[in-house]
């Protein structure tokens, strides 16, 4: 089997819950889209995506994405899209990082492998513990009430995972508003559920020890993503006893290892696009199980596709190190494919169809911006 098109297309996602909040007064209201279609000689297709969390999320963004399969697709033409590990070599010869431009045209790969060989994504990437998988809900910054308002919404529908973002400067509240949002958000708290809580790089180790003596004892929770800096994330280790969990700065395979042999972490946000793609995913995957670190499996955002993406790894993830998957359906206002993947038991489980298992709206999509062929 031999890639012989891939076609490129730029979809509009616009966020379904008005303005997200994150720290250092970060706002959006939409997300701009890179969704890929690899067809192969024997005439079956391949979907990926590739959806930047904005501008101001990782050193990612939209038009970066499809910029980066225009330098990349050329190179795959003729190629075998099975050979999942070939094919990233290739694109690591075409263009040296970029993990959001290689995700899409990777994912695309493992949905036409699955395809040919009449099997689920995830039974390829090691096979389902057939399990329902716990899902959590994104819970923008805002004040203590409206966000214990937001937790409570999300848990009446199912989820049980919460991720909560703080990170609120000295102007807004600082480490005083940041404890009384986490301390709101918790403060209903079901037994089984799971709070992280996220402040995507905004703190110091200052402000965040600041925060956690400002907490009263007893809440369960974890810290995700608390400094923007290596250092500062080891120091704040190194001085406070909440289990931490790295996002943003955990983007490459050696990324992971580093953070295994120093023991800098209590585990990781495994997100699909910023590992750039299922097969660095599945390496990330491993390398945290043998580590005994435990795992979120996300994107940065995105459509249905990109959902996929995430229940076949998910699922793939054993039960005990798996936190939760992010439904990122819920975050988006426009629906991109079908996807047969039931909620059972406050969980979800990935489709039984080959491949990724969606069936793509192709008249949500439009034209391609770009089309290569043999
Ligand atoms: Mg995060």
């Amino acid at each position: 089997m031999k890639i012989a098109r891939i076609d490129l297309y730029a979809v509009e996602l616009p966020y379904s819950g008005g303005i997200y909040r994150l720290s250092s007064g970060r706002t959006y209201t939409g997300f701009d889209a890179s969704i890929v279609c690899v067809t192969s000689d024997t005439g079956l297709e391949g979907w990926g995506e590739s959806t930047p969390f904005g501008s101001t999320y990782i050193a990612a963004h939209g038009a970066g994405a499809r910029a980066g399969i225009v330098e990349i697709a050329p190179h795959l033409l003729g190629r075998d899209p099975r050979a999942v590990d070939r094919i990233n070599d290739a694109m690591d010869e075409a263009l040296v990082g970029h993990n959001h431009a290689k995700a899409a045209i990777d994912i695309a790969c493992w949905d036409l492998f699955g395809k040919s060989v009449d099997m689920p994504v995830c039974e390829l990437l090691g096979g389902s513990t057939g399990q329902p998988l716990p899902t959590i809900s994104s819970i923008y910054a805002g004040t203590p009430d409206d966000m214990r308002a937001r937790v409570a919404k999300h848990r009446a529908k199912g989820y049980m995972g919460h991720s909560i973002k703080i990170g609120a400067s000295e102007a807004e509240g600082g480490p005083q508003l940041d404890a009384e949002r986490i301390a709101a958000s918790l403060a209903d708290r079901q037994p089984g559920e799971f709070f992280l809580v996220d402040a995507n790089g905004g703190l110091t180790p200052e402000t965040a020890l600041r925060m956690l003596r400002l907490l009263p004892a007893g809440l369960d929770f974890v810290l995700e993503a608390p400094c923007a800096s290596w250092r500062e994330t080891k120091s704040l280790r190194a001085r406070c006893n909440v289990p931490i969990m790295i996002d943003e700065l955990a983007q490459q395979d050696a990324d992971i290892a580093m953070i295994a042999a120093g023991d800098l972490a209590d585990g990781i946000g495994l997100k699909i696009s910023k590992a750039g793609g299922l097969t660095h995913a599945r390496r990330h995957r491993d390398i945290c199980r043998a580590a005994g670190l435990t795992m979120t499996v996300q994107d940065t955002v995105g459509s249905a596709i990109a959902f996929a993406g995430i229940i076949h790894m998910g699922a793939t993830v054993p039960t005990s190190l798996l936190r939760c998957v992010l439904d990122t359906r819920d975050m988006v206002a426009v629906e991109t494919a079908d996807i047969d993947a039931p909620v059972r038991d406050g969980g979800v489980l990935p489709p039984r169809a080959p491949g990724l298992g969606i069936n793509v709206q192709q008249e949500v999509l439009g034209d391609p911006v770009a089309s290569w062929a043999v």
